[in-house]
């Protein structure tokens, strides 16, 4: 049946000509890998391609870019254009996609491909795998049902989805696919120290000095089962940090012996990003859900458009009342 869908999909691609392939807001290397390794096949066989995110691609993730990605994160770049199909990636609702509803008026299909088990359903076309490691997995076997060639680089953007989603195969995400993917991907040339140390092992050291200070102020709160961390707008300005420099700090407080959930809060000019991870038997996508946002059972993300302290006291009274946490 899953399978259907996507030959489906398969077919609409293959009968069509151009194309917007959009990430979500606050990219992450799912959400950029896959619609890299879209573009790039697409733009290969023929078809006339624009990739675009709101943000800028994270410096991490730079090393992906190449002739065959036509990027931009400015939708001034393409107001005027009509495509035939917009495919979203990795985005479980329209929210996470600012222009939605513009880029809905100059699209005459919309394909939604995703593996949040909160997606929405929002495009003409939804393939929501929740089975799948990540979305770059599943744009594997879509460019493999296509028959349209995988390249180094195709197999480099695929790889970085997989190993930022499932933790470098280490999330409750990983499964044998997911190794059968990576190993086919070996085949492209991947080499998984290279990736790894460019997203890795690459760390401007602001970076540190933050995550230095964000530590300083983590706390255990409902019997040292629950830790939280937050980052200041100030803070932030004082390192000349930008919002991905905090990408990945909610996982230091999910490390801590005896944590079952994490909570990082980061302040930005109009509100708060609330990323949530857990581990045991705490849904961190039903957290996120209570503050209008999503993701994952273990790794999920909320946005409150409320200052630091009061989004802290909200924080404190929706893990006191709601008894599916503790
Ligand atoms: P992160 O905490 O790394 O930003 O996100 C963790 C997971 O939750 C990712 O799968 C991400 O796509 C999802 N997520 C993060 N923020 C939001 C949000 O505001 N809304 C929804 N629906 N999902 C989010
Ligand atoms: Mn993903």
């Amino acid at each position: 049946m899953k399978n259907d869908l996507l030959k489906k999909i398969g077919e609409v691609i293959n009968s069509n000509h151009s194309f917007l392939i959009i990430s979500h807001k606050n990219p992450d290397g799912d959400t950029i890998g896959s619609n890299f390794a879209l573009s790039e096949s697409l733009t290969i066989e023929g078809k006339d391609v624009i990739s675009y995110c709101e943000n800028d691609v994270p410096e991490d993730f730079k090393f992906l870019l190449n002739e065959n990605i036509n990027f931009t994160n400015k939708v001034e770049d393409f107001s005027n254009k009509k495509f035939d199909v917009t495919i979203a990636v990795d985005g479980s609702d329209k929210k996470r996609f600012s222009e939605f509803d513009s880029i809905r008026l100059s699209s005459k299909i919309i394909i939604n491909i995703d593996h949040h088990k909160t997606n929405e359903y929002f495009g003409d076309y939804n393939y929501v795998d929740v089975d799948a490691c990540s979305t770059a997995s599943i744009i594997y076997d879509l460019i493999n049902i296509l028959n349209f060639k995988i390249n180094l680089n195709i197999a480099k953007s695929i790889y970085t989805g997989i190993i930022t989603d499932t933790g470098s195969f280490r999330y409750s995400n990983t499964n044998k696919r997911t190794f059968k993917i990576a190993s086919e991907l070996m085949e492209y040339g991947i080499n998984a120290w290279e990736i790894a140390e460019k997203i890795y092992e690459n760390i401007p050291y602001k970076r540190i000095r933050l995550l230095s200070e964000a530590l300083n102020n983590l706390y255990l709160t409902a019997n040292n089962k629950i830790a939280i961390m937050s980052v200041t707008k100030n803070t932030l300005k004082k390192y000349n940090a930008t919002y991905e420099d905090t990408d990945g700090f909610v996982n230091y407080g999910r490390s801590i012996k005896g944590v079952e959930l994490s909570i990082f809060i980061r302040e930005e000019d109009n509100g708060c990003k609330l990323s949530f991870r857990s581990k045991g038997n705490i849904d961190a996508s039903k957290l996120a859900e209570e503050f209008g946002g999503g993701g994952h059972f273990n790794a999920a993300g909320a946005f409150i458009e409320k200052p630091l302290d009061e989004v802290l006291k909200i924080i404190n009274n929706t893990i006191s009342s709601k008894n599916y946490i503790l």
